[in-house]
C-alpha cells in the first residue's frame, strides 16, 4: 500500500522536465531571426540531436519525465509530441507563440493558450498541465488552465513543494518552480538575440543541483527540474545530468514522476495548502 500523501514516502519527489522551446523563444523576440541560419540552427539542435539523446538516456536510467512543448514547435515538428509520449513520457503546454502571458493582454493570452490546445488535439495528444513561457505567468493565468480543465500549473515560485490553488474555475495544482534549478541560467549564450551570456561548466552546474537535491530531501520538497534541449542535450552536459539522476536513484529516498501524476497526487492530498489567488498587491 502506497503511503498517503504527495510524496508517497519518498524524502523528496523529482520531476525531470524539458522545455522544447526550439526557435520559438528567438522568433518571440524578433521575427526577422527566422532569416539567421546560423541561429535558427543552433535552436534547432533541441528537437532534432537533444530530444531523441534524452529520451535514450531516461530509457537507461528508466526514469519518466514531462516535456513542455509550445504549440508552434509541435506543429513545426509533428511527429516530436508523439514521439516523447510513445516512450513513456507526458508531453504539456508551454504556450503557443512562445510569449509570456505578462508580456500579452488577456484576449492575446487566451487566444494563445486555445491555439496550442488545438495543436495538440489534431495531434492526438493528451495534455494534463502547463508552464507559461519564460515562467511569465499573470494573475489571470491559473484560472485559464482550470477553464481548460488541466490539472496542474509549473511557473510560479510561492513555495518548494507543491499547493493546490483555487480559481474561479476550480481548482489546479501548482508544480513550482525556481531559477536556481534552471539550465538556462547556467548555459544560454547566443550574441544576438541576447538569451542569456554564460557557458557554465557541468561540473558547477552538477555540484549545484546535487546540493539543492539534497536540501530538497532534508526538507521534504519537489526537486522540479527544468532542462532545455538545446541547451542540456549536448554532451558534456547530457553527461552532468545522468550523473545527477543516477545520484538520486542511489539515494534510494527519492521518486520521480510525470508532473500530470504528481498532480493528481497533490489534489488527492488534503493535508496541503488550497490557496485562494490573492489580489494583485496594491503599490504604493
Ligand atoms: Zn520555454
Amino acid at each position: 500500500m502506497t503511503p498517503p500523501g504527495w510524496r508517497g514516502g519518498a524524502a523528496a519527489v523529482a520531476t525531470l522536465t524539458f522545455d522544447v522551446d526550439a526557435e520559438s523563444p528567438v522568433l518571440a523576440e524578433g521575427a526577422r531571426f527566422a532569416h539567421h541560419l546560423s541561429t535558427m540552427s543552433h535552436q534547432a539542435y533541441g528537437p532534432e540531436v537533444g530530444v531523441p539523446r534524452i529520451l535514450d538516456l531516461l530509457d537507461d536510467l528508466a526514469v519518466p519525465a514531462t516535456f513542455f512543448v509550445p504549440g508552434w514547435v509541435a506543429r513545426r515538428y509533428p511527429g516530436l509530441s508523439s514521439s516523447i509520449v510513445e516512450r513513456g513520457h507526458e508531453v504539456a503546454h508551454h504556450s503557443y507563440a512562445h510569449k509570456a502571458p505578462t508580456a500579452m493582454t488577456e484576449r492575446e493570452e487566451r487566444d494563445d493558450f486555445a491555439m496550442a490546445m488545438d495543436v495538440f488535439t489534431s495531434q492526438g495528444i493528451e495534455i494534463l498541465g502547463y508552464r507559461a513561457a519564460m515562467w511569465g505567468a499573470r494573475w489571470q493565468t491559473p484560472e485559464l488552465v482550470a477553464e481548460h480543465g488541466l490539472l496542474y500549473d509549473s511557473s510560479l515560485m510561492a513555495d518548494d513543494r507543491p499547493y493546490r490553488i483555487l480559481t474561479a474555475r476550480g481548482e489546479i495544482a501548482e508544480l513550482p518552480v525556481h531559477w536556481s534549478l534552471d539550465d538556462w541560467e547556467q548555459y544560454a549564450f547566443l550574441p544576438e538575440p541576447h538569451i542569456g551570456s554564460v557557458i557554465e561548466s557541468p561540473l558547477k552546474v552538477l555540484e549545484m543541483w546535487r546540493a539543492e537535491l539534497d536540501g530538497m530531501r532534508h526538507y521534504g520538497c519537489l526537486f522540479n527540474l527544468c532542462c532545455h534541449p538545446f541547451l542540456s542535450g549536448r554532451p558534456g552536459r547530457i553527461m552532468a545530468l545522468r550523473r545527477l539522476v543516477e545520484y538520486a536513484l542511489e539515494c534510494g529516498d527519492v521518486a520521480f514522476m510525470r508532473c500530470g501524476d504528481l498532480a493528481r497526487a497533490v489534489l488527492d492530498d488534503q493535508t496541503l495548502d488550497a490557496r485562494p489567488l490573492p489580489e494583485p498587491p496594491s503599490y504604493p
